[in-house]
């Protein structure tokens, strides 16, 4: 666990610590096993789909999940519309919303507020030059997650093509076969 720790400060590459297909892969074991006991989760195709706005049902499986197990959870996005207040009104979760990520200020807020330490912490989203740039600023670990749909806003769109580049060959995480003992 010590050892994951130090291996994260020292990773200072713009290279998430896991990149997965999906948030639901994140589970309660390898979570505790690291030492984390906080998520900032991004919102917009991480957790809700861009193109229909809904919350999948095995998004909110792992979210009661992690929540049941007693882990702290915090939503952080840089949308402006209150359309976000919504999900996490639905979430039942703290959020902070036009964020501009990936500047230190919001995830800070939100670890504040959670009581929790960084090194205790994974900020979790769909875009490198957001939410884990955001992460590598504050030497926190990250997860990336394959967005939920291709629908993206145009400025998205041009920052994926150099998200394709910094990935290179790397490939998501996509085995659920784990996830059965944990009741998704
Ligand atoms: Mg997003």
């Amino acid at each position: 666990m010590v050892e994951q720790t130090k291996k994260a400060r020292k990773n200072r590459v713009l290279v998430p610590d896991r990149y997965l297909e999906s948030v639901v892969l994140l589970t309660p074991d390898w979570l505790r096993a690291n030492g984390i006991e906080a998520l900032l989760l991004d919102i917009d195709n991480t957790l809700v789909s861009r193109a229909t706005q809904q919350i999948p049902d095995d998004v909110r499986a792992w979210i009661d999940l992690l929540i049941a197990q007693d882990f702290k959870l915090h939503l952080i996005t840089n949308n402006w519309h209150k359309v976000v207040l919504q999900t996490a009104e639905n979430l039942l979760l703290p959020i902070i919303y036009k964020a501009m990520k990936p500047l230190p200020i919001s995830p800070l807020r939100a670890l504040r507020r959670l009581g929790v330490k960084r090194h205790q912490t994974i900020l979790v989203g769909d875009q490198m030059m957001t939410d884990i740039f955001a992460a590598k600023l504050l030497r926190m670990r990250s997860a990336l997650v394959q967005p939920l749909t291709q629908t993206d806003l145009t400025h998205t769109k041009l920052l994926r093509n150099v998200e394709k580049i910094l990935l290179g060959a790397r490939q998501p995480e996509a085995d659920r076969s784990e996830l059965d003992g944990d009741g998704i």
